[in-house]
């Protein structure tokens, strides 16, 4: 016999973007919703038993669509150099930490953009390892020689072309990753950089991809590199500063997702002594509001946009993060139930994780608790009430084990 239980939500965030719900009882039967409906004293039975979270706001995990886990968010330039050249056995215990941060910060799922050794991808293979979380990884990355991608991936040979290259591949990837433009540069308001590839190199990429189930998400910086990466029929842009209207216009047209990450370069200009050498405070400040602009355009043309941190990068640390972007979404716009859209049900969506980032019947009842009500969030993320899956409070979460029965409210 499977077990019910029954809980009382203060407030309801269900992960679609619609309208934040009031005092709603939830119904979990076999560690799935079964019924989602607004909480009437009236009509419930004397005997109804559940648990009371009417001081708690509910939502779906969060996903955070753009994480590095082989690197550290720290600004610890010693930690940083030895992360960038050691190897997996020192590098394991390093990418369970941070999956520990992600996991206590209700992040539930990430999407991990690429390392040099495919050691993200080495991990995932260890099941036992990740339990609670959901990992999709894209291993190493695509670049061409000489140009940015050395810290996260690999090039195609001399005498091959991209997709003859992915084509050699046999690596149990989820999604392919491409770099098709440099980093911003943070000494230079604006400057662009040179695509990497062409349209049909990458068109032929993402043929070879999608003919096994892989989607594609690029790098891409500027309005050239975001264009042909676009036209090309790629999945995600990821970054995608100054790209500019048309291309926003296209990706709504096409349904192409965007992964704005913004709090790097919040990041980088809180942490400017460790940045690279002549970076200049007014330029990184002007490439964050600009990005918040786009973020704003991107949102009135309806573009779909999933929440990444780049969580790796340097003062990005893995599941704090999370709060950061969430409150840089809000500065461009976005209502709470937005936001929290991006975080979870779009994310999800972009990692092809169907029964994720809603709460809704059906779904495995996966949820957040977070104490009080809306306006508390995005911060009270960071000191979550208890984590369920499947109906239960995880007990890898043990800061506040929810446990108070009530019998019927007023
Ligand atoms: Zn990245």
């Amino acid at each position: 016999m499977s077990t019910t239980t029954n809980i009382l939500a203060g407030w309801l965030i269900d992960g679609s973007g619609g309208p934040i719900q009031e005092k709603m009882l939830l119904k979990i039967v076999g560690g799935k919703f079964a019924a989602i409906e607004q909480y009437n004293p009236e009509t419930v039975p004397e005997s109804c038993q559940f648990t009371d979270l009417s001081h708690c706001t509910i939502m779906p995990p969060l996903v955070d669509s753009h994480v590095h886990l082989f690197m550290s968010g720290t600004i610890d330039k010693r930690i940083r150099e030895w992360q960038l050249v050691t190897g997996y056995d020192e590098l394991r215990p390093v990418i369970g930490q941070h999956l520990h941060y992600l996991f206590s910060h209700g992040v539930l799922a990430a999407r991990d953009g690429g390392d040099r050794g495919g050691f993200a991808l080495r991990y995932r293979s260890e099941k036992e390892m990740h339990k609670g979380i959901v990992l999709k990884v894209a291993g190493r990355a695509w670049h061409q020689k000489g140009r940015y991608g050395t810290l996260i991936g690999r090039y195609p040979g001399e005498m091959e072309n991209l997709a003859e290259a992915y084509a050699q591949e046999n690596d149990a990837i989820d999604q392919v990753k491409l770099v098709n433009s440099g980093l911003n540069s943070l000494k230079i308001f604006g400057r662009q950089t040179q695509p990497q590839f062409t349209r049909d190199e990458i068109a032929e990429l993402v043929s070879a991809a999608e003919q096994q189930g892989r989607k594609v998400m690029v790098h891409a910086n500027g309005v050239q590199p975001v264009r042909l990466a676009v036209e090309a029929g790629c999945h995600s842009i990821e970054h995608g500063f100054f790209m500019g209207r048309e291309n926003f216009e296209l990706m709504a047209e096409k349904g192409t997702f965007w992964v704005p990450t913004l709090f790097t370069m919040k990041a980088y200009g809180a942490n400017i002594n460790y940045a690279q050498e002549g970076a200049d405070l007014q330029v990184i400040e002007k490439n964050l509001n600009h990005q918040i602009e786009q973020l704003a355009m991107a949102r009135e043309l309806g573009v779909n946009v999933a929440l990444g941190t780049d969580a790796g990068s340097l003062g990005v640390l893995h599941g704090e993060s999370m709060v950061e972007e969430m409150k840089l979404f809000k500065k461009a716009g976005y209502s709470l139930a937005e936001i929290v859209q991006c975080a979870t049900s779009n994310g999800a969506r972009l990692l092809g994780i169907d029964d994720f980032g809603l709460i809704e019947t059906g779904k495995t009842a996966t949820f957040l608790v977070t104490r009080g009500a809306p306006p508390q969030l995005p911060r009270k993320l960071s000191y979550l009430e208890a984590i369920y899956l499947g109906g239960e409070p995880s007990e890898l979460y043990r800061k506040n084990p929810v446990k108070h029965m009530v019998s019927k409210k007023d």
